[in-house]
């Protein structure tokens, strides 16, 4: 299937900036509807996928996995985003149905709903441990928080814009957003007139609400500045869990647990927390799964 959600990858100034941008329209209204989100639950979520997506398509190997996972203090609890490079990405939020008035600005308060807590960066390179970075939370508005990550942690000055507009039948009219990363042999002048576009633009969600392409808005920021577009990417929400994958989760679990919903004679449910998918494991299945799991033991003794 076409999407109309892509990234584009661009460079400018001589590869001294390198630039991602994201409309994620399609795949935010995707999350909305397994997610059943509200409103500033939507725009938090979009704001999310609209990053991870994008920091998935920085990774280099076919394989390499990105999570994001805020947890704060507020009322949605927390959120979670997975990505791969390939265009592939899936997230939920813990309190979906969170409601709160809007902000003083007139906008969906994502700060208010997130609160402060914790950014964790989580990144699996095929290597044997991941790489996690994590760091505090400066709003909870999920665009400042990156941005505060990439300075602080990995040390690349970043500018990052995330919107998502949502509509009266409260579906999602537009979602996307930019990273701009500031390369270590960047001149000065460079830099300043970066700070000089970006303090212009005053709000990623009012370029979008014009309708504006990913290439539109970078040409806006970086248009001036030798832009060149590398690379697009087309991008989808998409869970790869199974009943398979499932299946392999309770065998984990163990027998004891296994023979404990034996015993209760009744189907098991096992939600997927990333695409709200229920699996159903029938009572001979849960058996069946009950056998590989006490053979699973003496296989690791
Ligand atoms: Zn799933």
């Amino acid at each position: 299937m076409m999407t109309e959600d892509y990234i584009v990858h661009a460079t400018a100034a001589n590869a001294s900036l390198r630039a991602f941008a994201i409309r994620s329209n399609q795949l935010t209204e995707t999350a909305r509807n397994k997610h059943r989100t509200s409103p500033v639950a939507t725009a938090a979520l979009g704001r999310l996928l609209s990053a991870g997506a994008m920091m998935g398509a920085m990774m280099k190997g076919e394989n390499d996995v990105l999570t994001l996972q805020i947890k704060g203090d507020g009322p949605i609890g927390g959120l979670t985003v997975t990505a791969d490079s390939r265009g592939h990405v899936k997230g939920y939020v813990q309190n979906p149905a969170v409601d709160l008035p809007l902000n003083p600005w007139g906008k969906l308060d994502v700060g208010g709903a997130v609160g402060s807590g914790t950014l964790s960066v989580i990144r699996d390179l095929g290597l044997k441990e991941p790489y996690t970075g994590v760091c505090e939370l400066i709003s909870g508005e999920i665009g400042d928080d990156l941005a505060y990550y990439f300075n602080v942690s990995e040390q690349t000055p970043s500018a990052v814009g995330l919107g998502v507009l949502v509509g009266k039948a409260l579906n999602v009219e537009q979602a996307g957003g930019f990273i701009i990363q500031v390369m270590p042999d960047a001149p000065e002048d460079v830099v300043s007139a970066l700070e000089h576009r970006l303090k212009a633009v005053t709000s990623i969600t009012a370029l979008m609400a014009e309708g504006r392409a990913p290439e539109d808005i970078l040409s806006i920021l970086l248009g001036d500045m030798d832009m060149t577009v590398t690379q697009k990417t087309d991008v989808r929400f998409h869970c790869d869990c199974s009943k398979t994958k499932m299946a392999k989760a309770l065998i984990v679990v163990g027998a004891k647990e296994l023979g404990a919903m034996i015993d209760e004679g009744k189907p098991v449910e096992v939600k997927c927390h990333f695409c709200n998918t229920t699996h159903t494991f029938s009572v001979e299945e849960l058996k069946a799964l009950k056998v590989k799991a006490l053979s699973h033991i003496n296989i690791i003794d």
